[in-house]
């Protein structure tokens, strides 16, 4: 255990322990050294072990990793309970468990409560309930995929009611707002630590809980095309695919299908793209909107603009690609992508969102041309190459 961090070993949790770390914020400050990621690792399933109620949350319009790592860890409590000495699968037992499996919620909070069209095929929607069934102060919460507490929406506030906070995580921003963090920026996904929670738990990897996790790769590392796909990342992966999920069945559902509207949107939002060589300390930008409007024309969600910045990040000319994403309030929620000279996690933290040095996002108000002259003077603020050029990053 380090200085800063918030529990000691043995240390009850509370509300005290969640203040966040003295060095939050600083890049790489929740990248905790070996030992300390070990012990975080047992207290993680101390605290799983012996409760009685989990209550799991992702961040809000869950993405495919944010989902699948939480849908893959509902699926292997349940799992779990099943099969554990004591539990349903052994009536009568005298295993050291708790005799019942642990009640399991799940849950993000968007209200309305949908789970995203492209999502729907992974397994497990049964095991989802709308936010409000959220008990006020849960005993053990996990969350997945959020850097801050402010990502869980309005289970923000029951994040920090609880008693025992672990926080499965892999944004370099994270605030190490839990009472365990198991947060690794080196992680390609936060499904890879989902993986290696339920492996730690002794569970075996179902089909289901595969799929999840394997949805969570994919999407992270843009199908195994970011810098962040390494031998490990496709040796995950094999060993996920030995549970005979189909990968082709996920790329289609995940990147192949849209409402045939979709294609009328695109041409509408290309068609308005912005190409800028000047901006970003001069390496270029190119920008685009996805509005109400424009949604309301084709009658779309708004899940469906998610996938426009990757057709928009192919401009050669541009290293910085721009979506503002109008929803359904009027907010702008806005994704940024870096091909590797600019860090667009760092000027996306300045705007109040997070991410990751090459992708990253903020939610902001205003006109577009209002919110695009704030983001211009944080990206001219050049601090460096964040990565190699071209090693773009997911960073969902
Ligand atoms: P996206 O562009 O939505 O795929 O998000 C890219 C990255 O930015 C992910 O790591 C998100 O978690 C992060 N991100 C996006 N929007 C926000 C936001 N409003 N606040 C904080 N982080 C965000
Ligand atoms: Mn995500
Ligand atoms: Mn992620």
């Amino acid at each position: 255990m380090t200085d800063d961090h918030p529990l000691a070993p043995g240390q009850s949790s509370g509300a005290d322990a969640r203040a966040p770390r003295p060095d939050a914020g600083r890049p790489g400050a929740a990248d905790l050294p070996g030992p300390d990621i070990e012990a975080e690792w047992s207290r993680a399933l101390k605290v799983l072990d012996g409760a009685a109620e989990i209550c799991l949350a992702c961040h809000v319009r869950p993405d495919g990793d944010a989902l699948g790592s939480m849908l893959a860890v509902a699926h292997a409590l349940r799992a779990r309970g099943a099969a554990a000495p004591g539990g349903p699968a052994d009536p009568g037992g005298a295993g050291e468990r708790p005799p019942t499996a642990p009640r399991v919620v799940a849950s993000f909070g968007d209200l309305p409560f949908e789970i995203p069209r492209i999502l729907r095929f992974l397994p497990g929607a049964d095991l989802l309930s709308p936010p409000d069934a959220f008990p006020e102060r849960p005993q053990v919460m996990v969350t997945f995929d959020a850097a801050s507490a402010d990502r869980l929406g309005i289970l923000e506030a029951r994040a920090c009611q609880a008693d025992e906070l672990i926080v499965l995580d892999h944004h370099a921003s994270n605030t190490g707002f839990g009472t365990v963090n198991l947060v690794d920026p080196a992680a390609a996904a936060t499904a890879v630590l989902a993986f290696d929670l339920i492996r730690r738990m002794g569970v075996e990897i179902s089909r289901d809980i595969a799929l999840g996790l394997y949805a969570g790769l994919v999407t992270d590392t843009g199908s195994f095309k970011y810098s962040t796909t390494s031998p490990q990342v496709h040796q995950l992966a094999a060993r996920l695919l030995q549970t005979g999920i189909e990968p082709g069945v996920v790329a289609h559902e995940l990147w192949d299908r849209s409402p045939f509207g979709f294609l009328g949107l695109l041409s509408t939002v290309l068609g308005r793209a912005q190409l800028e060589p000047a901006s970003a300390a001069g390496h270029g930008l190119v920008w685009t909107t996805v509005t109400r409007g424009d949604r309301a024309a084709y009658r779309l969600p708004f899940e469906v603009a998610e996938s426009v910045i990757d057709v928009v990040r192919r401009a050669d000319e541009a290293d910085v690609a721009v979506v503002l994403k109008e929803d359904d309030e009027g907010c702008w929620q806005v994704s940024a992508r870096s091909k590797g000279r600019t860090d667009v996690g760092r000027a996306c933290v300045a705007l109040g969102g997070g991410g990751h040095p090459l992708a990253a996002g903020f939610t902001a108000h205003g006109t577009a041309a209002e919110v695009m002259t704030a983001l211009r003077e944080q990206l001219g603020m050049g601090t460096g190459a964040p990565g190699r050029p071209g090693a773009a990053d997911s960073g969902r």
